[in-house]
Protein backbone atom coordinates (compact mmCIF):
# COMPACT_ATOMS: atom_id res chain seq x y z
CA UNK A 1 0.00 0.00 0.00
CA UNK A 2 1.21 3.23 -1.18
CA UNK A 3 1.65 6.48 1.33
CA UNK A 4 -1.02 8.27 -0.15
CA UNK A 5 -3.45 5.31 0.34
CA UNK A 6 -2.67 4.74 3.70
CA UNK A 7 -3.46 8.45 4.50
CA UNK A 8 -6.87 7.57 2.37
CA UNK A 9 -7.26 5.09 4.33
CA UNK A 10 -6.88 6.73 7.98
CA UNK A 11 -9.41 9.75 6.43
CA UNK A 12 -12.21 7.20 6.05
CA UNK A 13 -12.00 5.51 9.32
CA UNK A 14 -14.25 5.86 12.05
CA UNK A 15 -12.01 5.95 14.82
CA UNK A 16 -9.27 7.84 16.30
CA UNK A 17 -6.08 8.00 17.10
CA UNK A 18 -5.10 8.18 20.85
CA UNK A 19 -3.04 11.33 21.82
CA UNK A 20 -0.83 11.19 24.64
CA UNK A 21 -1.49 14.56 25.95
CA UNK A 22 -4.68 13.14 26.74
CA UNK A 23 -3.36 10.83 29.83
CA UNK A 24 -1.85 13.69 32.28
CA UNK A 25 -4.39 16.05 31.92
CA UNK A 26 -6.66 14.54 34.96
CA UNK A 27 -10.03 15.12 33.29
CA UNK A 28 -13.20 15.11 35.18
CA UNK A 29 -13.54 11.40 35.64
CA UNK A 30 -17.81 11.23 34.73
CA UNK A 31 -19.85 8.30 34.70
CA UNK A 32 -20.58 6.19 31.78
CA UNK A 33 -24.49 6.42 32.18
CA UNK A 34 -23.85 10.67 32.80
CA UNK A 35 -22.06 10.96 29.94
CA UNK A 36 -24.18 8.93 27.81
CA UNK A 37 -27.09 11.21 29.03
CA UNK A 38 -25.00 14.39 28.17
CA UNK A 39 -23.75 13.08 24.83
CA UNK A 40 -27.39 11.88 23.98
CA UNK A 41 -28.63 15.89 24.07
CA UNK A 42 -25.94 17.36 22.42
CA UNK A 43 -27.39 18.67 19.28
CA UNK A 44 -26.22 18.99 14.98
CA UNK A 45 -24.60 22.36 15.62
CA UNK A 46 -22.67 21.26 18.36
CA UNK A 47 -21.47 18.15 17.26
CA UNK A 48 -20.56 20.32 14.42
CA UNK A 49 -18.02 22.48 16.10
CA UNK A 50 -16.99 18.95 17.70
CA UNK A 51 -16.07 18.16 14.35
CA UNK A 52 -14.36 21.24 12.94
CA UNK A 53 -12.22 20.90 16.52
CA UNK A 54 -10.63 18.44 14.99
CA UNK A 55 -10.34 20.25 11.37
CA UNK A 56 -6.84 20.47 10.05
CA UNK A 57 -7.93 23.61 8.12
CA UNK A 58 -10.60 24.89 11.06
CA UNK A 59 -8.61 28.20 11.05
CA UNK A 60 -9.01 29.06 7.72
CA UNK A 61 -13.58 29.49 8.86
CA UNK A 62 -14.82 31.93 10.99
CA UNK A 63 -17.64 30.58 13.48
CA UNK A 64 -20.37 31.61 10.91
CA UNK A 65 -18.54 29.78 8.53
CA UNK A 66 -18.61 26.73 9.91
CA UNK A 67 -21.75 26.60 11.53
CA UNK A 68 -23.00 27.08 8.01
CA UNK A 69 -20.72 24.55 6.55
CA UNK A 70 -22.12 22.10 9.26
CA UNK A 71 -25.65 22.70 8.61
CA UNK A 72 -25.14 22.17 4.65
CA UNK A 73 -23.23 18.57 5.85
CA UNK A 74 -26.08 17.45 7.63
CA UNK A 75 -28.91 18.26 5.13
CA UNK A 76 -26.16 16.53 2.78
CA UNK A 77 -26.18 13.23 4.66
CA UNK A 78 -29.81 13.18 5.09
CA UNK A 79 -30.61 14.08 1.74
CA UNK A 80 -28.97 11.03 0.84
CA UNK A 81 -29.83 8.76 3.08
CA UNK A 82 -33.40 9.49 1.81
CA UNK A 83 -32.26 8.64 -1.77
CA UNK A 84 -30.25 5.35 -1.48
CA UNK A 85 -32.87 4.24 0.77
CA UNK A 86 -35.31 4.67 -2.07
CA UNK A 87 -32.96 3.77 -4.42
CA UNK A 88 -31.85 0.62 -3.05
CA UNK A 89 -35.69 -0.21 -1.48
CA UNK A 90 -33.91 -0.93 1.96
CA UNK A 91 -32.78 0.98 5.10
CA UNK A 92 -31.20 -2.16 5.95
CA UNK A 93 -27.05 -1.06 5.45
CA UNK A 94 -26.35 -4.59 5.15
CA UNK A 95 -28.53 -5.01 2.30
CA UNK A 96 -27.65 -1.49 0.76
CA UNK A 97 -23.75 -2.63 0.78
CA UNK A 98 -24.78 -5.63 -0.80
CA UNK A 99 -26.87 -4.02 -3.52
CA UNK A 100 -24.20 -1.66 -3.98
CA UNK A 101 -21.61 -4.23 -4.23
CA UNK A 102 -19.76 -3.64 -1.52
CA UNK A 103 -18.07 -6.47 0.59
CA UNK A 104 -17.98 -6.15 4.06
CA UNK A 105 -15.23 -7.80 6.38
CA UNK A 106 -15.39 -8.39 10.29
CA UNK A 107 -11.60 -8.02 11.61
CA UNK A 108 -11.04 -10.13 14.51
CA UNK A 109 -8.29 -9.11 15.52
CA UNK A 110 -7.99 -7.54 18.84
CA UNK A 111 -7.25 -3.67 18.88
CA UNK A 112 -6.37 -1.43 21.65
CA UNK A 113 -2.82 0.59 22.10
CA UNK A 114 -2.32 3.86 20.62
CA UNK A 115 -5.19 3.20 17.56
CA UNK A 116 -8.93 3.14 18.08
CA UNK A 117 -10.90 1.95 15.36
CA UNK A 118 -14.18 1.07 14.81
CA UNK A 119 -15.30 0.96 11.71
CA UNK A 120 -13.56 1.82 8.39
CA UNK A 121 -13.99 2.05 4.15
CA UNK A 122 -11.31 1.02 2.30
CA UNK A 123 -11.30 1.97 -1.63
CA UNK A 124 -13.07 1.16 -3.89
CA UNK A 125 -15.27 -1.82 -2.47
CA UNK A 126 -14.52 -2.90 1.60
CA UNK A 127 -16.08 -1.73 4.62
CA UNK A 128 -14.44 -3.46 7.65
CA UNK A 129 -15.86 -3.58 11.18
CA UNK A 130 -13.80 -4.40 14.12
CA UNK A 131 -15.09 -7.18 15.99
CA UNK A 132 -13.29 -6.17 19.04
CA UNK A 133 -14.56 -2.67 18.90
CA UNK A 134 -18.45 -3.85 18.43
CA UNK A 135 -17.86 -6.62 21.40
CA UNK A 136 -16.19 -3.77 23.98
CA UNK A 137 -18.90 -1.39 23.41
CA UNK A 138 -21.89 -3.73 23.48
CA UNK A 139 -20.67 -4.50 26.58
CA UNK A 140 -20.98 -0.97 27.90
CA UNK A 141 -24.85 -1.04 26.61
CA UNK A 142 -26.21 -1.98 30.20
CA UNK A 143 -24.10 0.37 32.47
CA UNK A 144 -24.48 3.06 29.86
CA UNK A 145 -28.05 2.45 29.24
CA UNK A 146 -27.03 3.78 25.86
CA UNK A 147 -29.56 2.52 23.13
CA UNK A 148 -26.72 2.27 20.20
CA UNK A 149 -24.94 -0.01 21.89
CA UNK A 150 -27.15 -2.70 21.33
CA UNK A 151 -25.59 -5.21 19.19
CA UNK A 152 -27.55 -4.71 16.44
CA UNK A 153 -27.96 -1.12 15.97
CA UNK A 154 -24.19 -0.73 17.02
CA UNK A 155 -23.05 -2.67 13.76
CA UNK A 156 -25.87 -1.01 11.98
CA UNK A 157 -24.35 2.78 12.14
CA UNK A 158 -20.65 1.38 12.09
CA UNK A 159 -22.14 0.00 8.92
CA UNK A 160 -24.47 3.03 7.58
CA UNK A 161 -21.50 5.26 8.21
CA UNK A 162 -18.65 3.55 6.25
CA UNK A 163 -21.68 3.13 3.46
CA UNK A 164 -21.96 6.99 3.06
CA UNK A 165 -17.73 7.10 2.73
CA UNK A 166 -18.78 5.13 -0.57
CA UNK A 167 -21.60 7.12 -1.39
CA UNK A 168 -19.32 9.57 -1.76
CA UNK A 169 -17.01 8.00 -3.65
CA UNK A 170 -19.29 7.31 -6.14
CA UNK A 171 -20.89 10.61 -6.28
CA UNK A 172 -17.35 12.55 -5.58
CA UNK A 173 -18.27 15.01 -8.83
CA UNK A 174 -21.96 16.37 -7.13
CA UNK A 175 -21.87 15.58 -3.56
CA UNK A 176 -21.69 17.86 -1.34
CA UNK A 177 -19.26 17.30 0.98
CA UNK A 178 -17.07 16.74 -1.79
CA UNK A 179 -18.06 19.97 -3.88
CA UNK A 180 -17.39 22.01 -0.87
CA UNK A 181 -13.93 23.14 -1.30
CA UNK A 182 -11.41 26.12 0.02
CA UNK A 183 -8.93 27.55 -1.58
CA UNK A 184 -5.33 26.90 0.52
CA UNK A 185 -3.61 28.97 -1.75
CA UNK A 186 -3.67 30.67 -5.03
CA UNK A 187 -0.25 31.28 -6.36
CA UNK A 188 0.92 30.45 -8.89
CA UNK A 189 -1.95 27.50 -9.31
CA UNK A 190 -5.47 27.85 -7.18
CA UNK A 191 -5.20 24.80 -4.70
CA UNK A 192 -8.54 24.48 -3.23
CA UNK A 193 -9.13 21.40 -0.87
CA UNK A 194 -12.36 19.74 0.58
CA UNK A 195 -13.38 20.10 4.25
CA UNK A 196 -12.88 16.30 5.73
CA UNK A 197 -14.59 17.01 8.93
CA UNK A 198 -17.97 17.50 6.15
CA UNK A 199 -17.84 14.26 5.62
CA UNK A 200 -17.61 13.06 8.78
CA UNK A 201 -20.71 15.18 10.12
CA UNK A 202 -22.34 14.38 6.95
CA UNK A 203 -21.62 9.97 7.41
CA UNK A 204 -23.21 10.90 10.96
CA UNK A 205 -26.18 12.32 9.72
CA UNK A 206 -26.62 9.72 6.77
CA UNK A 207 -26.81 6.88 9.54
CA UNK A 208 -29.30 9.09 11.65
CA UNK A 209 -31.43 9.01 9.22
CA UNK A 210 -30.90 6.00 7.35
CA UNK A 211 -31.95 4.11 10.56
CA UNK A 212 -34.40 6.86 12.33
CA UNK A 213 -32.31 7.34 15.44
CA UNK A 214 -33.39 9.48 17.86
CA UNK A 215 -29.65 11.22 19.29
CA UNK A 216 -26.75 11.40 16.91
CA UNK A 217 -24.49 8.62 16.26
CA UNK A 218 -21.42 11.37 16.96
CA UNK A 219 -21.60 10.63 20.86
CA UNK A 220 -20.45 7.05 19.50
CA UNK A 221 -17.37 9.08 18.69
CA UNK A 222 -16.66 9.47 22.71
CA UNK A 223 -18.21 6.22 24.28
CA UNK A 224 -16.51 3.37 21.88
CA UNK A 225 -13.20 5.12 23.67
CA UNK A 226 -14.34 4.14 26.39
CA UNK A 227 -13.46 0.60 26.66
CA UNK A 228 -9.59 1.23 25.35
CA UNK A 229 -8.63 4.47 27.12
CA UNK A 230 -10.62 6.35 29.69
CA UNK A 231 -8.44 9.03 30.40
CA UNK A 232 -9.12 9.74 26.61
CA UNK A 233 -13.14 9.48 26.78
CA UNK A 234 -12.88 12.06 29.60
CA UNK A 235 -10.75 14.44 27.76
CA UNK A 236 -13.39 14.15 24.89
CA UNK A 237 -16.23 14.36 27.44
CA UNK A 238 -15.08 17.20 28.50
CA UNK A 239 -14.42 18.68 25.60
CA UNK A 240 -18.25 18.59 24.48
CA UNK A 241 -19.41 19.93 27.81
CA UNK A 242 -17.20 22.57 27.02
CA UNK A 243 -19.36 22.86 24.40
CA UNK A 244 -22.67 22.24 25.07
CA UNK A 245 -21.77 24.73 28.00
CA UNK A 246 -22.45 21.90 30.47
ZN1 LIG B 1 -16.04 8.51 8.64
Amino acid sequence: MGKKEKWKRLMDAFGRKAAPEYEEKGYPQAGLREMAQTLSGTDARQWGKYAFHREPLEGKFTEEQKDAFTLRANACGKEWAKRIAGKYESRSPRKIAQKMGLKIRMDNTSRGGANVLFAQFVQPDEITLFADCIDRGCALREESGCALLERETLTDVLLAHELFHAVEERNAETIYTRTEKVELWRKPFSNRSSIACLSEIAAMAFAGRLLGLESSPYMLDVLLVYPYNKDMAWALYDEVCALVGK
